[in-house]
């Protein structure tokens, strides 16, 4: 008979003697029953390595076997200001294990919640098909955070269920410490920002990012060009060939003075990406990144919205700093479309956005056939950030991951265990599924609104035809 998924498999072939501890296991029928391999006793125990037969003892999980999990509800707790609000939700089973995700930052809790009937009664162990099921509900930025949420539970559940942590589900690792890359608001003067810059690499950060654009010289007069009367919220809510906004020469010269100034305190030897250039015209974006040729930036951010990858090769193409978007791409298609135009010398991935840990990976696998590396961008709670860990570590063309909550001082306490960077490196834990569980003492402390993981009756019952096909 063999043995029952997620309790043991014991290899056969091999006749040890056992310690008499493990002797005294065999022949009990409720200790094999347990394995998984029936009432065969001495005869089966004959055949099973000491070491496995000890492992066994240590891992078997009594509360789960995974073919019969079965999905039984879906709840949420809407987390604030970590530095975004996040809601986490957890994924409850009929054998006493729940598995915990994260809505992608600024999104409606409603994304997973919609999904709620749609997963009820289905094994969260099949990972892959629950997502296929579930993925027609996501879509580009924050509207692909439900589907990622649950798929992140997913692997939770099943990594928990199966006794091995979620990378090692994925295809094992890569490497064990996960390269961490600051993000840095832009704010002040340049000399002031490479002073904080300077703090990340004091704390162990070995890759930078700051924002540095339009908004830093708005006010300058003659930096920008912009339409008589615009707002700046107007502007934000405009695609950036749109505005009518460029740059003139005085402004370039600025924020080149900007980006020296902050070399100058960093120093030339660590990579220092950008990001938040503002909604300018493509051939500013061209100008702007040209000037910043000699301050050897590690990558330009999103400098064109990726819906419009025609214009962000026509500025790959013209500049010598890598291009690179992605943080907002729901599913592999459109990075595959960006990867193939030539478009990006990088991609940026936000599993909370991307589709999730195994998606992301594919992502980054194909990006590595085609010699693209793959940054991650992140700005969530630890439950996310441990769904990054573990895909970062899984995929093979991984460069960094962003982190977002350095500033954050409860961050590193809202999982238990709480994490612990080896200074500017996340370590992939060997705990099963992503490693970390919410901690109710700390993160009640931050609820965007009222409810910690309540009942969500309401979402029962939904129900809609939703084949895509006739
Ligand atoms: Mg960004």
């Amino acid at each position: 008979m063999p043995a029952q998924p997620g309790t043991t498999h014991l290899p056969r072939g091999k006749e040890v003697p056992l310690k008499p501890s493990v002797q005294s296991l065999v022949g009990r029928r409720s200790f094999f029953k347990s394995l998984g391999v029936g009432a065969a006793g001495a005869s089966v125990a004959s055949l099973v390595a000491e070491t496995d037969v000890e492992a066994a003892v240590q891992n078997v999980n009594t509360n789960s076997r995974p073919s019969d999990l079965k999905i039984t509800d879906l709840r949420v707790a809407h987390i604030a200001r970590a530095p975004m609000q996040c809601p986490l939700i957890r994924i409850d089973t009929n054998q006493g294990i729940s598995g915990y995700g994260e809505v992608r930052d600024g999104a409606s809790p409603t994304y997973a919640l919609l999904l709620k009937n749609r997963i009820i009664g289905e094994n969260p162990c099949s990972v892959d098909k629950v997502f296929r099921k579930i993925k027609q509900f996501g879509g580009h930025a924050r509207q692909g955070g439900g589907v990622c949420a649950v798929e992140m539970a997913l692997w939770d559940l099943a990594g928990k269920a199966y006794g091995v942590p979620a990378y090692q589900l994925l295809g094992g690792k890569f490497r064990d410490r996960i390269r961490l890359y600051a993000d840095t608001d832009g704010r002040g003067d340049g000399h002031e920002q490479g002073l904080r810059l300077r703090e990340r690499m004091n704390a162990g950060i070995s890759f930078l990012k700051m924002d540095f654009g339009i908004e830093l010289i708005r006010d300058v007069p003659g930096a920008i060009s912009v339409p008589t009367g615009q707002s700046a919220e107007e502007r934000s809510l405009t695609m950036h060939p749109f505005t009518g906004v460029e740059i003139t020469d005085k402004g370039i010269a600025l924020l080149s003075d900007y980006v020296a100034a902050v070399r100058e305190v960093i120093g030339m030897e660590i990579p220092l990406a950008s990001d938040h250039f503002g909604h300018i015209g493509v051939n500013s974006c061209i100008k702007l990144a040209k000037a910043m040729t000699k301050f050897n930036l590690a990558w330009m951010e999103d400098m064109v919205p990726w819906q419009l990858p025609n214009l962000m090769k026509t500025i790959k193409d013209a500049v010598d700093i890598p291009i690179l978007t992605g943080e907002d791409i729901y599913l592999k298609e459109d990075f595959v479309k960006l990867i193939d135009m030539g478009a990006v010398d990088m991609i940026h991935p936000d599993l909370a956005t991307a589709g999730g840990l195994l998606e992301t990976k594919k992502i980054g696998d194909y990006a590595m056939e085609r010699g693209i590396p793959m940054a991650m961008h992140f700005a969530g709670t630890p439950i996310s950030f441990m769904a990054s860990v573990h895909t970062a570590a899984a995929t093979e063309n991984f460069v960094c991951l962003e982190h977002h909550s350095l500033d954050v001082k409860w961050w590193n306490n809202a999982v238990t265990p709480a994490i612990e960077l080896d200074g500017g490196f996340a370590v992939a834990p060997d705990r099963p599924g992503l490693g970390v569980e919410p901690n109710p003492e700390v993160l009640k402390q931050h609820l965007l609104e009222p409810g910690w993981f309540e009942p969500t009756p309401q979402w029962d019952k939904e129900r809609s035809w939703d084949r895509l096909w006739s």
